[in-house]
């Protein structure tokens, strides 16, 4: 061991990754340093207030999960409100409950009981022929019928991954369930809920006592931060940490457009989904139902979906097949640097939540703080 080195653990990116090792870490009587480029922790977590609201700068996150460790350890650091996720989709002004389930059946086809409902989306599946779903479509269709596939998914679709719904992986519809039940929570999860005052304030308390370096840029300065410490959790894109060298997997962006609205009450609901193909923006989030806001003020944000470039902040990774055998052979490129392990939604290319992202951190640690 190189005593000369200051840290156990160099933790670039004080994300929810980074901020999870790094509370472990210390706890485990660990030195850590964690840098990040950006001037503030949590990554795309950061919530930021204005007008006394809490507003989800790089989009919005919902906190759920069925790891009941991960809600323990989540709920050590912010106390949790009860807020659901029950979205709206708007096509052309027809509102439609999220997730797909009775009222949303109810809605499109008049149906009134499950029974009538499965019926109705077994002629869809059956008429379009789809035995085993290559693709989003065919999941779609296979799922929940070729009208509301038109009507509330590929348009959507279409805006958020800038592709064609029958060249994206048919996993990425299946996050969303299908219910014969009048349920509109979004989440299979057992818990749920948003961080009073901000997932920032969470962050900061993982974070506390920590040495944290914000508007530090490692791979702009690799050579000289690498000598701090034994090694290095890295958080970060995984083909930016190689330059690149075997080409750039594709990531979506996002852009906001944030404004405050000088009115109580624009949506009265935190998420609408735009799912026309016309509309550009992919949905409005109006921040203060996170939080049961009365402020007087509200703030939404249009959220406009695009191809990443470089430059730009990654937040999907693409994971078709392409990306997936790009991305293995940048994995083994990351299995022989020495002294630095890849973690998190960049480090692992996957389009992970955020209880995942705790959980794989948490798992990291069991071996890696034996
Ligand atoms: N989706 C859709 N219509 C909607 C909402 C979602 O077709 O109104 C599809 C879309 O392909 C999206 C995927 O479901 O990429 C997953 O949606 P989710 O809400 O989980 O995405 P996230 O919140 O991570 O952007």
């Amino acid at each position: 061991m190189n005593t000369l080195r200051k840290y156990d653990y160099l933790i670039v990116g004080a994300g929810l990754f980074g901020a999870t090792f790094a509370n472990r870490a210390k706890a485990n009587g660990k030195k850590v340093l964690v840098i990040d480029k950006r001037p503030n922790v949590a990554g795309n977590i950061y919530t930021e207030e204005v007008e006394g609201i809490n507003v989800h700068k790089y989009g919005a996150h919902i906190f759920h999960t069925n790891n009941k460790d991960v809600w323990q350890f989540v709920n050590g650091f912010a106390e949790f409100n009860r807020f659901t996720n029950s979205p709206v989709a708007n096509y052309k002004g027809e509102l439609y409950s999220l997730p797909f389930n009775m009222y949303t059946f109810n809605k499109m086809w008049g149906v009134t009981t499950p029974e009538q409902a499965e019926k109705k989306i077994e002629e869809q599946r059956k008429s379009a022929g789809i035995t085993e779903p290559q693709n989003l479509e065919e999941q779609a269709i296979s799922l929940v019928g070729k009208d509301i596939y038109e009507k509330l998914i590929k348009g959507y679709t279409e805006k958020q991954w800038g592709r064609a719904c029958t060249e994206l992986p048919p996993f990425i519809i299946k996050r969303l369930p299908v219910r014969l039940t009048f349920d509109n929570n979004y989440f299979n999860a057992l818990y749920q809920g948003i961080p009073v005052g901000g997932y920032t304030k969470m962050v900061e308390n993982m974070l506390e006592g920590i040495e944290v370096r914000l508007n530090t840029d490692y791979l702009a300065d690799k050579k000289e931060l690498d000598k701090l410490a034994e090694k290095v959790i890295y958080t970060g894109a995984i083909d930016a940490y190689f330059d690149y060298k075997l080409g750039a997997l594709e990531y979506r962006s996002v852009r906001f457009e944030t404004e405050v609205l000088d009115i109580p009450n624009f949506q009265g609901n935190a998420a609408v989904n735009y799912t026309d193909r016309e509309t550009p923006w992919t949905r409005i989030i109006e921040h203060k139902w996170f939080e049961f806001g009365t402020q007087p003020k509200t703030v939404i944000s249009r959220e406009y979906s695009s191809e990443w470039k470089k430059g730009d902040e990654p937040y999907y990774p693409v994971n078709d097949e392409k990306n997936g055998e790009l991305f293995k052979e940048y994995k083994k490129l990351a299995e022989k640097e020495r002294g630095v392990i890849f973690g998190g939604r960049l480090g692992e290319y996957k389009y992970y939540d955020m209880d995942q992202v705790i959980a794989s951190a948490l798992e990291l640690c069991k071996t890696e703080l034996k």
